[in-house]
């Protein structure tokens, strides 16, 4: 190995995402459920450093609790790292070192970005040149938000979330993110979910499920309080249901002048939406003072990408 080998690096930032609309249909033989979701990739990054390596191996650190993330062949970083390779028939392996901003196990994708920034790291280091419609089929096979953390702005996903077509959003949307201490499992949050739908024998509509049309025109017109009359996330019920606490904090919010509060995916991250920056900085700083840890974002950002 020459030393200029040994010591490349390439960075790459990957963002966390937001479902600003998420339905859920009901469960497909294969456990699976169709869903329709509005994406929007908001300004809060994973980094990814990828240099070479003998082996596959990780580091994970961060300014969020990363007690649950693994460091080894179970990250799915190292999933992406080692699907690629297989993918291009390269025998050598990768060091990730991941540091961390999306709260793990919170909703907003940061498996996926770490995810989609390995398969754009590796790219890079070992000279593949996939091209994008090559990495998003990986993506795709790695979990259904890693192409979107791929491809970033502001997106519509059907199927299990991961066929994407890009949306149109016009300017950019201010969001006050308040993560929870402790993480929710997706899976358990679908399953609970599935119960409740069952006790409560709401039929889950037998139609496709779809983005609400009034949602991708507020988007297009950049208009804020539209989209917060039209958000809706079906997993919501299910998340408050397994953290009641949250309720009261959505309603802080509600409370300190948000557009709309909701649970971020399958939670529970919740996402408030303000009007501006000024009315989103002034909703961090009230949320804040309640004792809650508020991170004043925006988006669409765009998806994971080297920094040179
Ligand atoms: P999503 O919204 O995509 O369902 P999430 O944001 O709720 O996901 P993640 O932070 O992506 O949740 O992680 C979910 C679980 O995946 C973690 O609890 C952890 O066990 C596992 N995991 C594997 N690789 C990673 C990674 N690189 N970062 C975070 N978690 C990972």
């Amino acid at each position: 190995m020459s030393e200029a080998y040994a010591s490349e690096r390439v960075h790459v930032r990957a963002p966390g995402k937001l479902n600003l609309f998420f339905e859920v249909g009901g469960v497909q033989e294969d456990g699976y459920h169709d869903v329709a979701s509005a994406y929007q990739a908001v300004s809060l990054y994973e980094n990814v450093w990828a240099s070479h390596s003998d082996d596959f191996t990780v580091t994970v650190s961060g300014a969020v609790d990363i007690d649950g993330v693994p460091a080894d062949d179970r990250n799915l970083a190292v999933r992406a790292a080692r699907l690629l390779a297989q993918r291009i028939g390269y025998r050598g392996g990768v060091h990730l070192d991941i540091v961390k901003s999306v709260p793990v196990a919170g909703g907003m994708g940061g498996g996926s970005a770490d995810a989609a920034a390995a398969l754009v790291a590796c790219d890079a280091l070992w000279r593949a040149d996939l091209g994008t419609a090559e990495l998003h089929k990986l993506a795709a096979r790695l979990g259904a938000d890693v192409p979107f953390a791929l491809m970033g702005g502001t997106a519509v996903g059907t199927g299990r979330g991961d066929q994407l077509s890009p949306a149109l959003a016009k300017g950019r949307f201010d969001w006050v993110v308040v993560p929870s201490e402790e993480g929710l499992s997706t899976p358990e949050v679908y399953a609970h979910l599935d119960t409740l739908r069952a006790q409560h024998d709401n039929g889950v509509d037998a139609r496709v499920p779809e983005v609400d049309p009034a949602v991708l025109q507020a988007l297009r017109a950049g208009d804020p309080v539209a989209l917060a009359e039209h958000t809706r996330n079906d997993l919501q019920t299910a998340a408050l249901s397994l953290r009641p606490g949250l309720r009261d904090v959505l309603e802080i919010g509600e409370r300190a002048g948000a557009l709309a509060g909701m649970v971020s995916g399958s939670g529970p991250t919740l996402a408030f939406l303000a009007g501006d920056p000024e009315s989103a900085l002034e909703l961090q700083v009230m949320l804040s003072a309640a004792g809650l840890k508020a991170l004043h974002v925006h988006g669409p950002v765009a998806g994971a990408r080297v920094v040179a």
